[in-house]
């Protein structure tokens, strides 16, 4: 313990202060976590002079990620996703999914950031399935995006008087329309409707 000494000045006298530092992962939590900070009573350096901190860091973002593919992958397995179909779709070998749940392969980075692009955009899978191919790609974008955003417009928006569109997937089209008719005299909306129509081809 005396050995150890200033990298700046050389001195002895060192303080070891402790210091908490949170470190986050997505979907995989937080943690809080106490370091070391050194700080020379001679000069006033301050800092980790004897790299205390690096393995328990390291520790911690490892512990993170784990936690991290397991509630990704738990979440598919709840949604009803197996993971031997998002294995195929994916083209990785077969059971990896489980082997990085059961902890018996530890995921790659390069796996890890494709488990979380999946759990955000599901609809890769289907893109992945399609064999990447742009045209299908684009229209499995747009119906997962018009998906999404029909329950959020507000129909009821003053402004929001008409509005239509088209969503075209692989297997069908759907056309809607949004009218809403507004009595002048009463300012009393009159009626609204939405229509889809499916399979307009
Ligand atoms: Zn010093």
């Amino acid at each position: 313990m005396n050995k150890q000494r200033c990298p700046a000045c050389g001195s002895i006298d060192i303080i070891d202060e402790k210091k908490s530092i949170l470190i986050k992962e997505p979907f995989g939590g937080q943690n809080n976590i106490e370091i070391h900070e050194n700080i020379c009573s001679l000069c006033g350096s301050r800092g980790d002079f004897f790299n205390q901190n690096e393995p328990l860091i390291d520790e911690t973002i490892k512990k993170l990620k784990q936690k991290s593919i397991e509630n990704i992958l738990n979440y598919f397995i709840d949604s009803k996703m197996s993971m031997s179909s998002i294995e195929r779709a994916l083209e990785i070998p077969q059971r990896t999914l489980t082997k990085w749940k059961n902890r018996t392969n530890v995921p790659s980075s390069a796996g890890i950031a494709l488990m979380r692009f999946i759990k955000l955009f599901p609809w890769l899978l289907e893109v992945a399935e399609n064999k990447y191919d742009y045209s299908e790609a684009q229209k499995i974008h747009i119906n997962a995006a018009i998906q999404k955003l029909l329950p959020k417009i507000d129909f009821c928006k003053e402004d929001f008087v008409e509005a239509g569109g088209m969503v075209v997937t692989s297997e069908s089209a759907l056309l809607y329309n949004y009218y809403e008719k507004k009595d002048i005299n009463s300012q009393e909306k009159i009626y609204n409707e939405v229509t889809l129509v499916t399979n307009t081809e």
